[in-house]
């Protein structure tokens, strides 16, 4: 919704831009030619900004080649308006503006074609080689025109474009026509928002270059058409470098955080799970029944009812170890923890307490209740037929809890099971 708003807005933003742009040129023409100008100029040095700061984000070296060019050119593009008739800048000679235009398009549409041997390259480019090339071609062009005065000319007042500028707006067509078969042809090394992105940018370049073959004045409806073709290209461009170098990268970076931080989750609730699980019978171990049972006191001090707990110790387990060895034993341990779930609520607290004891906390149970649990696990145990045909028992001391404290608690619990195996084991004494 909200990116939905933003693009309503800029849409309605640019929408009004280019209307107060048309009314300019009511106005004045010069302001319109110079407003529309800067305008792509400020894009241009825009998509050169972009490049330059974004080039190892940009995977295709064609974009980084052409994205660099458009600071050539927005210098080409800026001596051209200020060299515009009427502009009284450069006053010794009526000739640059067209020049200068003609030239910049050569410029461009140039580096839009030759651009493309570079956009299945792998290999590094150099950017230092690259902005110096630019740099040599621009300075030429410029000498050309300003100094050495030889650039031809493209518009004479009164007689309208010369054949040189309108054989070369053709010419410059030609280029940019062969640029979109070759694009086309390598279209699977863009994406496909950009891919139309470039088309439709050279597309409107084109018709800038159409319009101008047609105008005979400086001020005429077809150099107006034509400058607005010229904006939406050099925006078209914009929108490519900004996909490329801004939007693409921030969604891998956010594609890879949202990776990590599921990793990271997953790794985290394990590492949380491992901290109260006893690994070889998975119960809850030692320091989590000390916690629940720290929770359960407080449960209590609120007014809940009191709850039981209970330990379970293995009788002459020690004997099974010396007889089966710890491996069976450790067998045993598992088989009798599953008893020990087997025969209570999910919602009982059912532990490792340590070695081979147990412990089970009931809440809100009162000790007769408890000692008919423990009645029968203790049976149940009895019962049951363990590897090898082992048969074991246990001896069970329970403790219901009256406000003191934990270990308190437990010591009496301890002392029940105590009595538990002192007389005779295999029992439970509450
Ligand atoms: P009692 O009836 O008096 O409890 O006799 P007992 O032999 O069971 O004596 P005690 O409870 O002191 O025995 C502890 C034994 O439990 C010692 C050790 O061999 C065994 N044990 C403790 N932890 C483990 C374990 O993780 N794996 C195995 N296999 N044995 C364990
Ligand atoms: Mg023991
Ligand atoms: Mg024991």
């Amino acid at each position: 919704m909200e990116l939905t708003l933003k693009r309503s807005i800029s849409s309605l933003f640019i929408a009004i831009l280019l209307i107060m742009l048309y009314i300019s040129s009511l106005y004045n023409y010069l302001l319109f030619h110079t407003i529309a100008e800067i305008f792509s100029i400020c894009i241009a040095f825009t998509v050169f900004l972009l490049t330059w700061n974004s080039m190892e984000y940009i995977k295709n070296k064609y974009l980084i080649i052409v994205g660099i060019a458009y600071l050539f050119i927005g210098v080409l593009d800026l001596f051209h308006t200020m060299s515009y008739k009427g502009m009284q800048i450069f006053r010794d000679y009526d000739y640059y503006a067209n020049q200068l235009w003609i030239a910049a398009r050569y410029f461009e549409s140039i580096v839009i074609v030759v651009s493309c041997v570079y956009i299945k390259s792998k290999k590094q480019i150099n950017i230092f080689l690259v902005f110096s090339i630019y740099t040599i071609i621009t300075a030429i062009l410029m000498l050309s025109i300003f100094v050495w005065k030889v650039f031809p000319i493209c518009f004479v007042e009164g007689q309208g474009l010369t054949l040189f500028k309108k054989i070369s707006e053709y010419i410059i067509c030609t280029i940019l026509f062969l640029a979109i078969i070759i694009l086309t042809k390598n279209r699977d090394a863009f994406n496909i928002r950009v891919y139309r992105l470039l088309l439709l940018s050279i597309i409107s370049s084109i018709i800038t270059e159409l319009a101008f073959t047609l105008y005979i004045d400086n001020y005429g409806f077809s150099n107006l058409i034509g400058h607005y073709f010229k904006i939406l290209s050099f925006y078209l461009i914009y929108k490519v470098i900004i996909a490329m170098g801004i939007k693409e990268p921030y969604e891998i970076i956010f594609r890879e955080m949202k990776q990590t931080e599921h990793l990271l989750f997953n790794q985290n609730s394990l590492l949380k799970n491992q901290a109260v699980i006893d690994s070889l019978t998975g119960l809850n171990n030692h320091r989590y029944i000390y916690e629940c049972l720290e929770a359960e006191v407080q449960h209590c001090l609120r007014g809940k009812r009191a709850f039981i707990v209970m330990i379970l110790d293995i009788d002459h387990f020690k004997n099974i170890n010396d007889t089966y060895g710890h491996l069976i034993g450790d067998d045993i341990l598992k088989g009798l923890a599953a008893i020990l779930r087997d025969n209570t609520r999910q919602t009982d607290l059912v532990g490792r307490y340590g070695g081979e004891e147990f412990l089970i906390m009931l809440s809100e149970t009162t000790i007769n209740e408890g000692y008919q649990v423990a009645e029968k696990i203790r049976k149940a145990v009895e019962n049951m037929e363990f590897v090898k045909n082992i048969h074991l028992t246990i001896s069970i001391g329970i403790e219901e809890y009256t406000g003191e404290k934990i270990s308190e608690l437990l010591t009496k619990a301890d002392s029940k099971l105590y009595e538990a195996k002192n007389s005779g084991r295999n029992r439970t004494i509450k």
